[in-house]
């Protein structure tokens, strides 16, 4: 994977404590709209009751894999928050950070034809 760009993350977002990088496996396509949802997780994060486990590409959208408190009314947003990540991710290409092509989730035009 790209571990400096997983490393640059982790340090910034306290969130991504989970042992990198076998934790975080996505494209870096991606890497943008993962920086994004740890910030406004970061933002709601009020005390250690939300556990990022993984964050990985699958079937052309972004899942990320949490465990939190779900009576801390401050994490009611998070199922949200998990859905919109994968909707965008699989609107957005994971190689190139462009469009993707709807016939492809996750992928444009162009970077499917290179990833075959
Ligand atoms: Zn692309």
């Amino acid at each position: 994977m790209h571990p400096d760009i997983i490393q640059a993350l982790a340090r910034k977002h306290p969130l991504l404590n989970f042992e990198i990088p076998r934790g975080l496996y996505c494209g870096l396509g991606w890497m943008g709209l993962v920086d994004e949802l740890m910030g406004d997780l970061g933002d709601i994060y009020t005390h250690p009751s939300i556990c990022i486990r993984s964050i990985r590409g699958d079937s052309g959208a972004l899942v990320v894999l949490a465990t939190w408190n779900t009576s801390d009314p401050y994490l009611r947003a998070v199922p949200d928050m998990l859905a919109a990540i994968a909707r965008r991710s699989s609107l957005t290409c994971q190689i190139c950070g462009g469009q993707a092509s709807t016939a492809t989730p996750g992928l444009c035009s162009c970077c499917r034809l290179v990833s075959g």
